[in-house]
Order: C-alpha cells, then sequence, then structure tokens
C-alpha cells in the first residue's frame, strides 16, 4: 500500500479502458485506496476479471460496455453510476487507440480513428461527469497524455496530436471549472512494462535495450507507477494542483533525442 488506505474512501471513480493495461491497474489501485469504480471500454470481455477483483478487494465495482466516442453511451455509463452509486467524484480518461504507423502512409481514417477515441473521447466523457461535478461542488478529473504529446510523435504522429489536443483541454478544463471545485490534471507516461503496444516495441521489434539505455533511471516503467501519480492527483496533497502535466517516464522525454526511435 503506497498511500493511506483509506485515501479515496467511498469516493466514486470512472475509469475509461479499465479492465486491460494500464487501466486495469488504476482501476484496482483507487478500490485499495478505498474508492468504488465504475469500468467502461467497449468489450465486455475485458471487464469480466476486474470486477471480480475490485469486489475481492471489498470494494462495488460495475463494468459497463460503451464507447467514449459515442455520447449516448457514456451518458448512459454516467446515469447508471448516479443510479447505483449515487455521486461520481473522479473520472480518469484512460482509453485510447494507437498504432504504428508513418505520416506518409497513414490514412485519414487512421487518422480519425485514433484523434476520435483520444481526444473526442475525452471530450465526452468530460462533458458527461460535468454536470454531476458541478452539482456537488467537486470534483477530480485525471487525464492519460504520453511524453510524445508536446515533442515531436514520429510513427505515431496521429496518437501525438491527439495527445497534445488533450493537454491543452486539459488545462483548458482546469481554468473554466475550478469555479466549481472540480480539478483537471494530465499524467504523462513514457513506455510501460505489461502492456501491449510496448511489448510490441520492445520484444517483438527487439528495441528494449536500445529504449532502457537511453531512460535515465534504466528501466521501463510499472502501471502500478501511473497509478500511484494519479493517485497523487487524488489525494488532498494535491488539493492546489490543477492543469498539470505530471510525467511519469524515469527522466526518459530529457533523453528522447537518443531514442533514435525514427531512423
Ligand atoms: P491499452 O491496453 O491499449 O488499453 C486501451 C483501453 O482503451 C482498452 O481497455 C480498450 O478497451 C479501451 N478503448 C479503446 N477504444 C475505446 C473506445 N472507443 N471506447 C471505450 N474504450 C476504448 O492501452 P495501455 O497501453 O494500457 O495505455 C493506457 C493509457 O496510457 C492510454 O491512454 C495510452 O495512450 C497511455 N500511454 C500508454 C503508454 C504505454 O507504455 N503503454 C505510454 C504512454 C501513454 P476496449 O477494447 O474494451 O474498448
Amino acid at each position: 500500500m503506497i498511500f493511506k488506505e483509506n485515501l479515496l474512501k467511498d469516493q466514486v471513480a470512472i475509469v475509461t479502458g479499465g479492465g486491460t493495461g494500464i487501466g486495469e491497474i488504476i482501476s484496482t489501485e483507487l478500490a485499495k485506496h478505498g474508492a468504488d469504480v465504475v469500468i467502461t471500454s467497449r468489450d465486455p470481455e475485458h471487464h469480466k476479471d476486474i470486477v471480480t477483483r475490485i469486489e475481492k478487494l471489498g470494494r462495488r465495482a460495475m463494468a459497463m460496455p460503451a464507447d467514449v466516442r459515442q455520447p449516448d453511451q457514456i451518458q448512459g455509463v454516467v446515469d447508471r453510476a448516479m443510479s447505483e452509486f449515487g455521486r461520481i467524484d473522479i473520472l480518469v480518461n484512460n482509453a485510447a487507440g494507437n498504432f504504428v504507423c508513418s505520416m506518409e502512409q497513414l490514412t485519414f481514417n487512421g487518422w480519425k480513428a485514433v484523434i476520435d477515441i483520444v481526444l473526442n473521447g475525452t471530450y465526452v466523457t468530460s462533458k458527461a461527469v460535468f454536470p454531476v461535478m458541478r452539482e456537488q461542488g467537486h470534483g477530480n478529473i485525471v487525464n492519460i497524455g504520453a511524453t510524445y504529446m508536446w515533442m515531436a510523435a514520429p510513427y505515431v504522429g496521429h496518437s501525438g496530436a491527439a495527445k497534445a489536443g488533450v493537454l491543452n483541454m486539459t488545462r483548458t478544463l482546469a481554468v473554466e471549472w475550478a469555479r466549481y471545485g472540480i480539478r483537471v490534471n494530465i499524467v504523462s507516461p513514457g513506455p510501460i512494462e505489461e502492456t501491449e503496444g510496448v511489448r510490441r516495441l520492445v520484444d517483438e521489434a527487439g528495441m528494449r535495450e536500445r529504449v532502457v539505455s537511453h531512460i535515465p533511471l534504466n528501466r521501463l516503467g510499472r502501471r502500478e507507477e501511473i497509478a500511484w501519480a494519479i493517485l497523487y492527483l487524488l489525494s488532498p496533497a494535491a488539493a492546489y494542483i490543477t492543469g498539470n502535466n505530471l510525467v511519469v517516464d524515469g527522466g526518459a522525454w530529457l533523453n528522447a533525442h537518443h531514442y533514435g526511435l525514427g531512423e
């Protein structure tokens, strides 16, 4: 346990993409620290284990299939969360889509698909929880960025552009919604172990040694380390922090020009 067990006691969180990869660990870490968790993503197969695991931690969990690109479906999740749990304190906008492709090869459909999930999806879910959080007079939104969102993003330019949009939206919402007691921040991971995208990069493409050798802390990140950064932003210790970008990458972006990923 990295923080006090009751850090988020009886708070209710929605985690998009909360059944796989980093999202799965975000969901369980929030539950370990006292939150009830609503998980949503498209595929119900991604929800089975996570609900059971959260319930075993003694917290309530609910999973509901929905696509972040569809405002009606996301509204359905918010309505159901409210009828089951009666409040929404936390939203973690973790859902994303990505694939490796040069801008030269990228089709307009590929570009639109990623912008739609990452940028429009973050807009849709944030807008859907907003009336609830405004009414409550408090709320905490954490978006998930990526370190390539403020640099060139060779071979993931679609994702880089979408995440850059999320960074800007984070700052705008932080300013506009502060008056309602809603804080909005963004956590930006570097390459994280036990995720499908990174497995493909470091294992299948044989890039592990090369990538790790340019990370000052000399290893890939762990999924828990992203969840812990989120927990910090949700905690009272971060009560005066909004519109911030918390980078969790072992110092990698400071060294990014050495990656040579675009060579
Ligand atoms: P992941 O395993 O690919 O998870 C993506 C999640 O998003 C899945 O649960 C997926 O579930 C959900 N999702 C995709 N499209 C959706 C849609 N249209 N509507 C609702 N849910 C949707 O990703 P990850 O590697 O864990 O990454 C998690 C977050 O960290 C992402 O925001 C990613 O950009 C960011 N990040 C990751 C890394 C890394 O090293 N892995 C580095 C930097 C940033 P369904 O298929 O069931 O919809």
